[in-house]
């Protein structure tokens, strides 16, 4: 198994004095992880992650040993006085307000970002020494966005991804960090960074492009890319229905009655909006007074960064506004607001979940927000509750049915409040079903196997197919004196210019002129291999006494001109590109709400009609791309319709075709050269093909500029006729 080394600020595990023991730290990146199957992920995890000099060393020697759920952890040693500096200073007081647009809490000093580089430093140096040729390094989140750059510098060899957990802000608001340029260039490093979110991606686009002038036209499509987190699905199902749980939910059920709970779980911050939260809540109290007595708002706040005055400030107005909503619209038998400043374990939070009718997300701005993940998982009875989630969480692509809100906008968020405890049974179970399902079929495991797929996959450089087609293939006709030569060309976009409908034809007199002597001349033999059906062929070559030889709908068919008759070229349907196919598209599947796989037989279908529009045209570009580029050697047609990707058997290809064609050839029929002209995808496999056999000489050529394996071509359509032209003048 291939070694995958996970590196981020924290190890998965803290060392507890108290219990004397390691427990797991908290956190989303941690709770994918540690979920992961590595069989399915098929990687052999190995996470490095900081620990202060300060920490006892006999805990730091015990860390190196042990293995929590196969994954092996390394500390890496870095000095207590550089790492607060690093983390406060500059992850914290800078990174952390600027990417979520809190531009008005970030502190610059010099000292935090000398840190940083120092840690980012020793972090990669870590790296370096611990990594074997073979491991791909996954490097994770704001903490380390120096480490790409300064470890591919040390081993430049190694495969190295980044992901990023919080948004990427505007490249406006980026643009003002001084240390952007830095940063950027490390990222540019990376063989793939990723995002939760499509948002994010375009953000990161334009600052590359506008900072350091990276414009995205390469192959950065596949450096660069859109993985949503998600969540340990399983392992939430089985939270959901413990019997522990259940016992909580039979509690908290008792003490709600028949009002209605809004459920709140929230990291204290100010990313999380809770103060727009409480505000929206006051409004609804205020404009629904029949729902005072009835609906409370459950709020958990998860302390965090405590010692930090601008936290504590936050807890300070979060508190008032409680008190003062409470002290409106409490009575001494119903308050309204519930509030929990501390954490909860796992079964009070699966318990909280089910019991809730309501889930409210208010972020500002968030990253992904796994809690509303959670709250679908969770509903496993009847699928009961509704979730108002912020449009400014990166979950609201990937829970499609979610009551959207703009948290900003109190009126309206009131409102929806209101929709969504008063929305039926059918319709909440309507918009919960298919955000379970999405879940169940894309969970942490899925996202980090299809991150650490995109991450390894090779593909051949673009700049291979740009150098082979630098020779202009005029210059090669001299070759040409007295030899046989057998063409092999296409119609269409070839010979004949593209016409608006495929019943137009129109072909100049000066190629039919050519036509005709090159169909009387025994030097040559013409084969037109075209994507036109026989019947066309024939009508418009054959019935107009021209001497030609064909391969119609993409080679499916052979009219040999010495024969005189069409050979069906296709016995059986090869249908072992399917099983490729499916694998991926079901990977794309998975992770598009809404996208479904459509098996027409010879044909399979991904249909996006109903996922979110934009991050679903976004995967629908790159899986394109990636089947194309898949199946180039198989019997099949990629096509982009409107929101649907299809791939088609044609049953046979230009390529087979030829190769047939060589095959069938009697001695006295062997050419001396083979010339084949073409410009479409399709023509590729009949390049290949040629280029693959080493019998005949062979000369590609394309036309048009777009890549090819082709070692010659010429400009475009126009220059094809003048081009035979002179070959056939040489020969005479
Ligand atoms: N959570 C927790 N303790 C609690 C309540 C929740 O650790 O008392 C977990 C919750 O289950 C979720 C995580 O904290 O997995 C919060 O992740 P989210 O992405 O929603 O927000 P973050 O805190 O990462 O910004």
């Amino acid at each position: 198994m291939t070694r995958c080394l996970i590196i981020s600020n924290r190890l998965p595990m803290n060392y507890d004095q108290q219990k004397k023991s390691f427990i797991p730290s908290a956190g989303g990146l941690v709770s994918a992880i540690m979920g992961l199957d590595a069989e399915k992920v098929g990687q052999e995890f190995h996470w490095l992650g900081l620990m202060t000099d300060d920490v006892d060393s006999s805990q730091i020697e015990k860390m190196k040993e042990t293995k929590f759920d196969d994954i092996t952890c390394h500390p890496i040693v870095v000095p207590k006085q550089a790492y607060d500096s690093y983390y406060n200073k500059y992850c914290n007081n800078v990174i952390w307000p600027l990417f979520h647009y809190e531009r008005n809490l970030v502190y610059y000093s010099p000292s935090g970002w000398k840190n940083y580089v120092l840690i980012n430093k020793l972090i990669a140096k870590s790296i370096a020494d611990y990594a074997q040729n073979s491991d791909n390094i996954w490097i994770h989140d704001f903490h380390l966005m120096l480490v790409p750059g300064m470890l591919k510098e040390l081993r430049p060899e190694l495969k190295i991804g980044f992901f990023l957990h919080i948004p990427f802000p505007s490249s406006e608001i980026f643009r003002e960090l001084p240390q952007r340029e830095e940063i950027l260039r490390s990222l540019n490093q990376c063989d793939l960074v990723g995002f939760h979110d499509l948002s994010y991606l375009n953000h990161f686009k334009s600052s590359m492009s506008r900072i350091i002038g990276e414009d995205g036209n390469d192959n950065r499509d596949r450096k660069w890319g859109v993985y949503p987190i998600s969540i340990d699905t399983p392992r939430f199902k089985r939270i959901a229905q413990d019997q522990r749980t259940k016992e909580k939910l039979m509690e908290y059920l008792k003490h709600k009655g028949n009002g209605q709970w809004i459920l709140g779980v929230d990291r204290l911050d100010y990313i999380k909006g809770l103060i727009l939260k409480l505000r929206a809540f006051k409004d609804f109290l205020k404009k629904n007074p029949d729902q005072v007595g009835l609906v409370q708002l459950i709020q958990v706040v998860i302390p965090s960064r405590t010692d930090v005055q601008e936290y504590q400030n936050l807890k300070d107005k979060i508190e008032q506004l409680v008190s003062s909503i409470n002290g409106e619209f409490g009575t001494p038998t119903y308050m309204p607001v519930q509030y929990l400043y501390h954490g909860v374990n796992n079964f009070e939070l699966a318990a909280l979940y089910q019991a809730s009718d309501v889930l409210f997300i208010s972020s500002r701005r968030d990253g992904m927000n796994l809690v509303s993940l959670e709250y679908v998982v969770s509903q496993i009875e009847d699928f009961e509750g509704s979730i108002l989630l912020s449009e400014f969480a990166g979950a609201h692509s990937t829970l499609s049915y979610a009551i959207s809100i703009n948290p900003w906008d109190i009126e309206n968020t009131s409102a929806k409040i209101k929709e969504a405890l008063l929305s039926p049974q059918e319709v909440r179970t309507s918009r919960m079903k298919p955000m379970m399902k999405f879940l169940e079929q894309y969970t942490s495991s899925d996202w980090a196997r299809i991150y650490l797929r995109d991450l390894t996959i090779e593909y051949l450089p673009k700049e291979e197919s740009q150098i082979l087609k630098k020779e202009n293939f005029f210059e090669w006709i001299q070759h040409f004196s007295d030899k046989k030569i057998l063409f092999f060309c296409d119609l269409d976009g070839t010979l004949l210019p593209i016409a608006g409908h495929p019943s137009q034809v129109s072909i100049s007199m000066e190629t039919l002129m050519l036509l005709e002597e090159i169909s009387h001349n025994d030097k040559f033999s013409f084969v037109i291999v075209s994507g036109r059906d026989k019947e066309f062929l024939q009508k418009y070559f054959l019935d107009n006494d021209l001497h030609l030889s064909f391969g119609a709908c993409h080679g499916a068919y052979a009219y040999d001109d010495r024969i005189g008759v069409w050979q069906d070229l296709i016995n059986s349907d090869n249908l072992k590109w399917k099983e490729l196919v499916e694998e991926i598209l079901k990977l794309y599947t998975i992770r598009t709400p809404g996208s479904f796989i459509e098996d027409k037989g010879h044909a399979l279908t991904w249909h996006y009609r109903s996922s979110p529009a934009n991050f679903a045209e976004f995967l629908a570009h790159k899986l394109f791309n990636e089947l194309e580029e898949n199946l180039q050697s198989f019997p099949v047609k990629v096509v982009r319709g409107k929101k649907i990707i299809e791939v088609k058997s044609v049953q046979a290809n230009k390529g087979a075709f030829v190769a047939h064609w060589l095959n069938n050839l009697t001695p006295e029929n062997k050419p001396d050269i083979i010339v084949a002209l073409g410009d479409d995808t399709t023509d590729e496999d009949m390049f290949h093909a040629l280029q693959e056999q080493k019998e005949f000489v062979t000369y590609c050529i394309k036309v048009g500029q777009s890549p090819t394996v082709a070692k010659y071509f010429v400009h475009d359509q126009t220059t094809v006729t003048p081009l035979l032209k002179n070959i056939v003048e040489q020969m005479m």
